[in-house]
């Protein structure tokens, strides 16, 4: 299981808090980035930070990957290519996020308005210490989209998208590029 600084994974009736966690009453809570490991005979729970991220991934790279968890204030995204480093599939340990303050140059209420789940985004790498991207530019922000009724393909209308099959408008920080494919 992947999870962020301050999410919940358990409680001290069922585990010993290990490495990488703290408690808060009786609720075990995550201090890093990364898996939640469980060794059974100890019955300890611990976090072990999320590493082993491709070396060739610097910050200011632009990726390509999968939006694989959505929270409130961030969008997990499975890396899948990096631009200029051949577009093969990266064995990547876990997801990149791209936090609610790093999506657009504007206040974003409601990230469910901007990203979904398993839209492709193309996003700049601002931090490769714990894997923050960026969609704050024209040209990054989601390629392509799944109606959320459906789940047909999108068409771009405007700034909106449409869904061909059902009709269905949906908005997303859209990338100037997107629907071609152009990474
Ligand atoms: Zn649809």
């Amino acid at each position: 299981m992947f999870v962020l600084p301050g999410d919940f994974i358990g409680t001290t009736e069922e585990f010993r808090a290990g490495e990488g966690t703290y408690v808060n009453v009786a609720d075990i809570h995550s201090l890093n980035t990364g898996y939640v490991k469980v060794n059974r005979k100890s019955r300890t729970i611990s976090v072990e930070p999320r590493t082993g991220f491709p070396p060739e991934i610097n910050e200011g790279d632009i990726i390509v990957g999968n939006v694989v968890n959505m929270r409130d204030s961030v969008a997990l995204v499975e890396i899948g290519a990096i631009k200029g480093k051949g577009e093969r599939e990266f064995q990547t340990n876990g997801a990149a996020a791209i936090h609610v303050s790093n999506v657009k140059d504007a206040y974003v209420k409601n990230l469910g308005k901007e990203f979904s789940l398993s839209d492709i985004v193309k996003a700049k790498v601002i931090n490769t210490q714990n894997m923050r991207l960026s969609t704050d530019d024209k040209s990054l922000g989601v390629m392509k989209a799944y109606c959320s009724r459906c789940h047909s393909p999108m068409n771009k209308d405007n700034n909106r998208l449409k869904c061909p099959e059902c009709g269905r408008i949906e908005k997303r920080k859209l990338s100037s590029d997107y629907g071609t494919g152009v990474f």
